[in-house]
């Protein structure tokens, strides 16, 4: 006698408002189809809730993905990773092609950029430094996450307020910056609020796009404030969506054909 197949397992790359859009879609619309597990790569204190099971920290890279896969029977793979996480997302692809594993992205739409936003796009966080050191830009709003700001040590003349989305104990390796501790979503208002009670003239930023996060450059338009854009790394090849509701369609599919 043949096994029955066990319930199709679906895993989401999560960290992101759209990987939990996900979970949340998928627990409506699919709940007794499938099992459902996000995982997270354990870098917030406390992460908000997410419908279905939650498994938190690396998996060891590409083999240990494919390890992963194989021993929890994941039949589709969602990666809906923020667009600047790029080595978990290259990490999916590999591990799903060595696997035969159906994967989507959900990739975010950029940000519309409001009329007449004085905007420099750079590569990376050294060319934002490099660019700052060059211009003359005093006090600058970095957006960017706490990550690599190394790079910003050497403008010594220029006074940074970086922003944190919650509280780390370890303290910044810059002499030269203050942080304020702010949750998304923001409003324009509160960013005008902020940017003008900070004197600030230059705003860096990544390209993450999504809404939670949009206002500060509607704010840096209306303000006259130059905005430093580092550029998004290049996502793997393979299918795409725009939205965790695109994606549903897209599992409903990949359900279709692993069972
Ligand atoms: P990354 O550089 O692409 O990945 C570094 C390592 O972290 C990966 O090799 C993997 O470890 C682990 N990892 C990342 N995401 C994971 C996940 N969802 N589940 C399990 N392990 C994961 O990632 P990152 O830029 O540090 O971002 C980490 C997480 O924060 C991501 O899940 C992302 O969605 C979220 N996030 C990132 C940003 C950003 O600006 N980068 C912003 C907001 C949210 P192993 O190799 O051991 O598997």
């Amino acid at each position: 006698m043949t096994e029955p197949n066990p319930i199709p397992h679906v895993l989401i790359l999560g960290g992101t408002a759209e990987a939990r859009q996900l979970a949340g879609l998928i627990t409506a619309q699919l709940d007794d189809q499938v099992r459902l597990t996000t995982s997270l790569a354990g870098r917030t204190k406390a992460p908000v809730d997410v419908e279905g099971d939650v498994r938190i920290g690396g998996f060891g890279g590409v083999t240990g993905l494919i390890e992963y896969i194989k021993a929890e029977r994941v039949n589709c793979l969602i990666d809906a990773t923020h667009p600047f996480a790029a080595v978990i997302s290259q990490h999916a692809h590999e591990a799903a092609e060595k696997t035969g594993l159906s994967r989507l992205m959900i990739e975010r739409p950029r940000w519309p950029l409001p009329d007449g936003l004085d905007i420099r796009r750079v590569s990376d966080l050294a060319a934002a430094a490099d660019n700052l050191a060059k211009s003359e830009a005093s006090r600058v709003l970095i957006t960017t996450g706490i990550q690599n700001l190394d790079v910003f040590s050497e403008l010594s003349h220029i006074r940074l307020l970086v922003r944190q989305i919650e509280n780390h104990e370890e303290p910044l390796p810059l002499d030269n910056a203050e942080t304020v501790v702010q949750k998304p979503p923001f409003t324009v208002e509160g960013e005008c609020t902020l940017m003008t009670e900070n004197g600030i003239d230059t705003l860096v930023s990544k390209e993450s796009g999504g809404t939670a996060t949009e206002a500060k450059l509607i704010a840096a338009a209306k303000l006259g404030i130059r905005v430093i854009m580092v550029e998004r790394p290049a996502p793997p090849p393979g299918d795409h969506v725009a939205t965790p509701e695109e994606a549903v369609t897209w599992l409903q599919g990949c359900l279709g054909r692993s069972t």
